[in-house]
């Protein structure tokens, strides 16, 4: 499986995690949250879909998101057998899924205990943890889409639930805001954009996501969009094209959409020039880049504790009064040859 979110994080997080074993101290490098906004049946969940790489998030043109969705990705070892990549969820402790669209099966299950059958949505989180060799160990968060006129059981006052709960994500300081709009409704009536300015009015957390490049008004396209010409924004845009209805109910996979995606944009010469604007392994590139700004920002700390980690270590070894050289050369010189190579990975 492809998992392009994280490819060139990982080998940076994971040596800070080797220093922080090495000095027996369980490692907190907090990566940011990323939760995807927007309107209903905007390609959020396609969006994050592709980004993880496997199938397994409820996707349709009715509403599918019905309560907030906390994916945890966590890295495991790899083993030889290949039966590596599982799901497990916080209501079912102990209950692997290797079978992902068994993974769909039960969000929506689960989403029907709590929100009923009837389109109803409930702010009560469900919270899955993926445990895969190709993942970072990154939280991501799909949400339910801004919807204005109450549907089966949706109390009357149905969009400001869904704003505030919305908003009780995005607000964090940590999080990182995947704002998607479809290129087939006007920006200026994006509900994404609008909510992530409320969020983030800097814009310093802030991408935009404008999907369905591939049913757009003919005669129109998202070059301008893509440009930041019609609504700036600080981190700028991404285009994607994920898979529509159709695909859905063909079963195609992932790596086929990926593969479409790249033909489609290849093909039509207005995006020529926006390749760094275009695709979601572009988008999975983008999210990387801002990773690593944030392991930057936090190195220092993480340099500190550390240096403040050695210092104990030798005390405690000092005490036992009986350190050999060689010993003490692995316990000083390895997390500091371990930070310079990160300090490198991060700063090349
Ligand atoms: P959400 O409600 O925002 O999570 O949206 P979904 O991811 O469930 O997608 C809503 C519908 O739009 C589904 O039928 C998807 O197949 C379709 N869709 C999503 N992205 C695209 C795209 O880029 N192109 C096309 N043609 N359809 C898309
Ligand atoms: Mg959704």
């Amino acid at each position: 499986s492809v998992a392009p979110l994280g490819s060139s994080v990982i080998p940076i997080v994971n040596k800070l995690q080797d220093i922080f074993a090495q000095l027996g101290s369980q490692s907190t490098i907090e990566l940011p949250q990323v939760a995807v906004v927007g309107s209903q049946s905007s390609g959020k969940s396609s969006v994050l879909e592709s980004l993880v790489g496997r199938d397994f998030l409820p996707r349709g043109s009715d509403i599918c998101t019905r309560r907030p969705l906390v994916l945890q990705l966590l890295q495991t070892k790899r083993k030889p057998d290949g039966s590596e990549e599982y799901g497990e969820f916080l209501h079912l402790p102990g209950k692997r899924f290797y079978d992902f669209s068994e993974i769909r099966r039960e969000i929506q299950a689960e989403t029907d205990r709590e929100a009923g059958g009837n389109k109803g949505v409930s702010d009560k989180q469900i919270r899955l943890k993926i445990f895969s060799p190709n993942v970072l160990d990154i939280t991501l968060v799909d949400l339910p889409g801004i919807t204005k006129v109450p549907v089966g059981d949706q109390p009357s006052d149905i969009e400001a639930r869904i704003r505030t709960m919305i908003l009780s994500y995005i607000k964090q300081p940590s999080c990182v805001i995947l704002a998607v709009t479809p290129a087939n409704s006007d920006l200026a009536n994006s509900d994404a954009l609008q909510l992530a300015g409320n969020a983030d009015p800097d814009g310093c957390r802030t991408i935009g996501v404008i999907t369905k490049l591939d049913i757009m008004d003919r005669g129109t396209d998202a070059r301008n969009l893509l440009l930041g010409k019609v609504i700036p924004l600080r981190l700028g845009y991404i285009g994607v094209v994920c898979r529509s209805q159709e695909d859905i109910l063909m079963n195609r996979s992932i790596k086929d959409a990926i593969f479409a995606e790249e033909k489609f944009f290849r093909s039509r010469p207005v995006y020529n020039g926006l390749v760094d604007r275009c695709g979601v392994t572009q988008l999975a590139k983008k999210l990387n880049q801002i990773l690593v700004q944030h392991i930057k920002i936090i190195l220092p700390g993480l340099k500190s504790r550390i240096s403040s980690a050695l210092v104990s270590l030798a005390k405690e070894h000092a005490s036992y009064g009986e350190i050999t050289e060689s010993k003490a050369c692995i316990i000083i010189f390895l997390p500091q040859t371990g930070l310079r190579k990160v300090s490198e990975m991060i700063f090349s």
